[in-house]
């Protein structure tokens, strides 16, 4: 598979528990579990089989408020928090990584295919958690010779209360993108998961009590977009706010931002990536690794290889050999092994992935593949590849963020690229080609915040990721992502009896 020459050990994974308990299912303020102020709770559904797990806390304004004012407590000067070593912060989230291996597995893990989630996605999580750890007291300010004399340095302070909210599509790895700079950096949080996946966060946030972490540092909720998370996006006491999600909910953060008290904003959107493969690329790996571009998660990745660009003398070949692994792929109960592909994360999503499959037989896009609804139950869509795709078409333009491949063809290089950025998103971006020169000349050309060369969805916690044009602003991961939680303060000193003015003074006399 696309995976397997990565460091996994699949022995090492445990066998899956199919019947997980729900531990946690009230919002986390202060290092306590309260129930929303107004008594309200949701349903989460188990996607699998559309029924109810159970029901969660429905936060709303009067809870944010709650959370503001334990995580303003903790960033007080003179609390735990604020006095606590920065290598002390580290060690809490080194801990912390430990207690989400030691038990993540046996949480309410019903988002992802057991394949995926245990041999990867875990890893992933504890990745990011362990390379934080080791920023927290690394992240130093420098010292800036100006002119005159003065000792001018600077210090990297951290913000304040930051807004966090997170989508569902990796509820645990977003959480953990999040809170892994922001708590390196000495900030406080207040979370806003999605309303589709609390379940895992809230787990994790029962591990983030237990390592210790002081009261009011993390706080967790659970609740709708348009209450919970436009009050944090509006919160005159809310430093910054850290966005993951759809573009058009973009907006609205960043203009509650500008009509409340300016905030830092950060953005990580959607993105419509286009992978290419030209002619002389190794076409059986080109296929995997495209397949595994677009059906990753079930479609619903932001850098998902949503156009794939072939060259036209190879096109016809590759849309045959990618329907022949569309239709090997194995959909079914996300607790088999086997597994390739669960359910779409709800009904609104698989409904919405429907309309776009219809869309593009209506305009003129050729059903290769796929195309219906895989299961009597659950949320369910079948692997579909569209061919003949046409840029102006709506599947080439629009996030379906299903199992929904669209195949384009090009002729030239120089046409591609121009075709590739031809969208309003900038998020991700590949080549697939043996030729240095053309793999260099596409990736310096594309308007994307990562391109792959030869792969797909390679992250690493070290390097960072994020957008270019509407797919975000800042980037997350790597030593970029500490700059989102960073305040940059400069000092200047004078220096009184200075080498220099004792030199001047003697040369005078
Ligand atoms: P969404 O924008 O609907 O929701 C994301 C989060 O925002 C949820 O927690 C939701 O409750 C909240 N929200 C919704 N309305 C809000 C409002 N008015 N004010 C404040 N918060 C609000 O997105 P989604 O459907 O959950 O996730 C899918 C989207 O996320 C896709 O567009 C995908 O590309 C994007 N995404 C981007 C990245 C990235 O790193 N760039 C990663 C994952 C997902």
């Amino acid at each position: 598979s696309v995976l397997s020459g990565r460091h996994f050990s699949a022995a090492a994974i445990p066998a899956p528990n199919t019947q997980p308990e729900v531990h946690y299912n009230k919002l986390f303020i202060n290092n306590e579990w309260h129930d929303a102020v107004s008594g309200k709770t949701f349903p989460t559904i188990n996607p699998t089989t559309g029924e109810i797990i159970c029901h969660v806390a429905e936060a709303d304004r009067a809870d944010v408020e709650k959370a503001v004012k334990a995580a303003q407590n903790a960033f007080k000067l003179g609390s735990p928090w604020r006095r606590m070593d920065a290598s002390h912060r580290g060690l809490l989230l080194s801990r912390l990584a430990d207690a989400i291996e030691r038990d993540v597995l046996t949480a309410i893990l019903y988002v992802f295919t057991w394949w995926f989630m245990g041999r990867y996605l875990c890893l992933c999580i504890l990745f990011v958690f362990r390379y934080y750890a080791g920023w927290a007291d690394k992240w130093e300010g420098k010292t800036i010779p100006i002119d005159g004399n003065f000792f001018c340095y600077t210090r990297h302070e951290p913000i304040g209360v930051c807004g966090q909210i997170i989508p569902w599509n990796f509820p645990l790895l977003m959480q953990a993108w999040k809170l892994g700079p922001a708590l390196a950096t000495g900030n406080t949080v207040v979370m806003k998961v999605a309303e589709q996946t609390p379940l895992t966060a809230l787990y994790v946030a029962s591990l983030i009590k237990e390592v210790g972490f002081p009261e009011g540092v993390v706080n967790i909720l659970s609740g709708m977009g348009p209450t919970a998370g436009a009050a944090i996006a509006s919160h005159m006491d809310i430093d910054k706010v850290a966005f993951t999600g759809s573009t058009e909910v973009g907006h609205l953060i960043q203009q509650a931002s500008g009509s409340s008290n300016l905030k830092k904003v950060t953005l990580e959107l959607g993105g419509k990536s286009p992978n290419i493969i030209l002619s002389d690329a190794n076409l059986e790996d080109a296929v995997e690794q495209s397949h595994f571009a677009l059906f990753f998660n079930q479609g619903q990745c932001c850098c998902a290889g949503s156009r794939t660009f072939v060259q036209a003398d190879i096109y016809d070949e590759f849309v045959e050999r990618s329907v022949v692994r569309a239709n090997r792929r194995v959909v079914g109960n996300p607790f088999d092994l086997k597994t390739e592909q669960g359910p779409q994360i709800d009904e609104e999503q698989f409904n919405k992935i429907l309309g776009y499959i219809g869309s593009g037989k209506r305009e003129g896009a050729k059903l290769m593949c796929g195309g219906g609804v895989a299961a009597d139950k659950g949320y369910f869509i079948q692997p579909t590849v569209f061919g003949n795709v046409q840029d102006n078409m709506t599947i080439a333009q629009e996030e379906i963020f299903g199992p929904v491949m669209q195949i384009l063809k090009f002729e030239t290089l120089e046409e591609v690229v121009s075709r590739a950025n031809d969208t309003k998103y900038g998020l991700a971006a590949a080549v697939f080609t043996k030729d240095i020169d053309k793999a260099h000349y596409v990736s310096n050309t594309l308007r994307a915040g990562t391109v792959w060369v030869n792969c797909y969805d390679v992250f690493g916690a070290q390097a960072p990721f994020g957008g270019y044009k509407a797919s975000g602003n800042g980037r997350e991961l790597g030593e970029y992502g500490l700059d989102n939680y960073t305040e940059v303060k400069t000092l200047k000193l004078q220096i009184k009896h200075s080498i220099l003015q004792i030199t001047i003074s003697k040369v005078l006399k």
